[in-house]
């Protein structure tokens, strides 16, 4: 595990661009076994775990036992698992439309509990990518306000696959952007906007992040093959 040197370059990015709020840190958990994860909690800095699948999350919370980390789904979320990732995770960070919003919402209601979320937006225009269109954003929000059992808590959005960093840092620009039009707009905090993960978290927090996902730079390269 690569702790130390991930800290200092997450406090150098922080350094550069002159920030001194707090910057949260996801230990992005997918692929790893139980075992990992447990011996990650111990390293304080960690303050979330990052699942992007509702049924790998669902086995392993339950060996888990108690966890002082709450976990966070930040993969694309169908609204047929809604309710099991309601009974899963602690916050669902990837709603992308009106109706996933308001199903959450009824379900929460039924469970008679207050979710917090995250809108997630496409940035990069990329298809392959989950999120709402920019241009859909505004409704969207209004749409997830609107519901009384969810709690908006920001934004999340994942970078485009490329090395042009200006390209990197445009994307990441523009959700901040969209987060203090938000913000304007509904006169909420909505603190968090979460975005960098191991390849691409310096640009994040240098436009901005306040919640990087790092996978492969703290558990080492993932493993598809081997289980899930
Ligand atoms: C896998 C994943 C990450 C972490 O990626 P790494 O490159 O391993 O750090 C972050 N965010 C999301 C949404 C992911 O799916």
């Amino acid at each position: 595990m690569n702790a130390e040197a991930i800290l200092e370059r997450i406090e150098r990015a922080r350094e550069k661009s002159g920030r001194s709020d707090k910057i949260y840190f996801a230990a992005v958990s997918k692929t790893r076994t139980v075992d990992e994860m447990k011996a990650a909690e111990k390293f304080t800095f960690i303050d979330f775990f990052g699942e992007n699948r509702v049924q790998e999350a669902e086995s392993k919370r339950k060996s888990y036992g108690q966890s002082r980390i709450p976990w966070r789904l930040i993969g694309h979320l169908q609204a047929n698992k809604a309710r099991k990732a309601l009974e899963v995770f602690d916050t669902i960070d990837s709603i992308d439309t009106p109706a996933l919003a308001e199903r959450l919402g009824r379900i929460a209601n039924e469970l008679g509990r207050v979710i917090p979320v995250l809108i997630e937006v496409n940035t990069s225009g990329e298809e392959s990518k989950s999120g709402v269109d920019p241009e859909n954003f505004m409704p969207l929000l209004d749409a997830v306000i609107s519901q009384q059992n969810l709690r908006l808590d920001g934004f999340m959005t994942v970078g485009p696959i490329t090395d042009d960093e200006a390209e990197i840092r445009r994307a990441f620009a523009s959700l901040r952007r969209l987060s203090e039009d938000a913000r304007k707009k509904s006169g909420l905090p909505l603190p968090i906007v979460s975005m960098g993960m191991s390849g691409d978290f310096e640009s994040a927090i240098l436009e901005g992040s306040t919640l990087v996902r790092i996978g492969t730079l703290l558990f080492g390269p993932r493993d598809y093959t081997q289980k899930n």
